[in-house]
């Protein structure tokens, strides 16, 4: 098990969905056991803690984000996977990769040392893409809304295959044929992206937190007690969210339900976002 001795990493994407790398410093460097490593990869599998992160770590229905972290000694490690562990503190597995001579065994790779500056760097086009697919999925919430729809969301997928998000509640009758909803979602949406609206985000007390939002308390009741809740409002909706947003719904680019799937109470609507999208202006 990994130590947890460590501070809890503090999470600078929370406050800016576009800033793609940031310097930091190593805190620990830990070996993966072969046969708790993702993937099949024959080199050594490390996990990296940092004093500071803008990596994503996966949770929240959203994947992680990759890229790498590089020292001044030019060695560079490459992210294929990020988690959160014990104490909030955030893992960044991936393996090393430098200039070996060709007797040199990977597993000798020297890693960084404890207290050694790094930089760390996103796939800042991975970033945006899931911004945008987690973005969508605050986005159909709305539509939700505004169509008066009885669904309450459970659950986010905001992977590039297959998006959905789950609500608890059937579909009213009268409300037509699910390609009729299914259209109508969709100009909903459509709406909401022609109406540029900023997404906000509040770093607030429970209390506070649970008198801001359309559920109360029962919204809130996961949080520790002395949490700061962090909310944001996309499309003018605010839920408690720990994921990256794009940071007007014009930025959602074209968004388009494909699917609605209701069993039992549950209801699934899958969607999918346009290719490319609009870009933000790095000012
Ligand atoms: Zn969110």
């Amino acid at each position: 098990m990994p130590a947890t001795s460590y501070p809890t990493t503090q999470r600078r994407y929370l406050n800016d969905t576009y800033l793609y790398d940031i310097s930091s410093t190593i805190l620990a460097v830990e070996p993966v056991p072969p046969d708790t490593s993702a993937g099949s990869n024959k080199m050594p599998y490390f996990g990296l803690v940092t004093a500071e992160t803008v990596f994503h770590p996966q949770g929240g229905g959203q994947p992680s984000d990759v890229g790498r972290v590089v020292g001044e000694n030019g060695v560079t490690f490459f992210v294929d996977n990020v988690r959160v562990g014990e104490n909030a503190i955030i893992y960044h597995y991936g393996i090393f990769k430098h200039e070996m001579s060709e007797n040199e065994d990977g597993a000798r790779c020297v890693p960084f040392r404890a207290g050694e500056k790094v930089k760390l760097e996103i796939d800042a086009a991975r970033r945006r893409l899931h911004a945008r697919l987690h973005s969508a999925g605050h986005a159909l919430d709305v539509a939700v809304l505004r169509l008066g729809l009885e669904l309450r969301p459970t659950k986010g997928y905001h992977f590039e295959d297959h998006p959905s998000v789950e609500y608890q509640g059937k579909l009213p009758a009268d409300k037509g044929s699910s390609e009729r909803l299914i259209e109508a979602l969709t100009l909903k949406i459509q709406e909401l992206i022609e109406e540029d609206i900023a997404t906000e985000l509040y770093s607030t007390s429970k209390a506070e937190a649970a008198s801001m939002l359309s559920g109360g308390v029962n919204d809130v009741a996961h949080f520790p007690e002395e949490a700061q809740v962090r909310l944001v409002s996309v499309g003018g909706n605010i839920c408690p969210c720990g994921g990256t947003h794009v940071k007007s719904t014009k930025e959602l680019g074209g968004v388009e339900i494909t699917r609605i799937k209701t069993k039992k109470n549950v209801t699934k609507i899958s969607y999918r976002i346009s290719k490319g999208g609009k870009e933000t202006q790095i000012s």
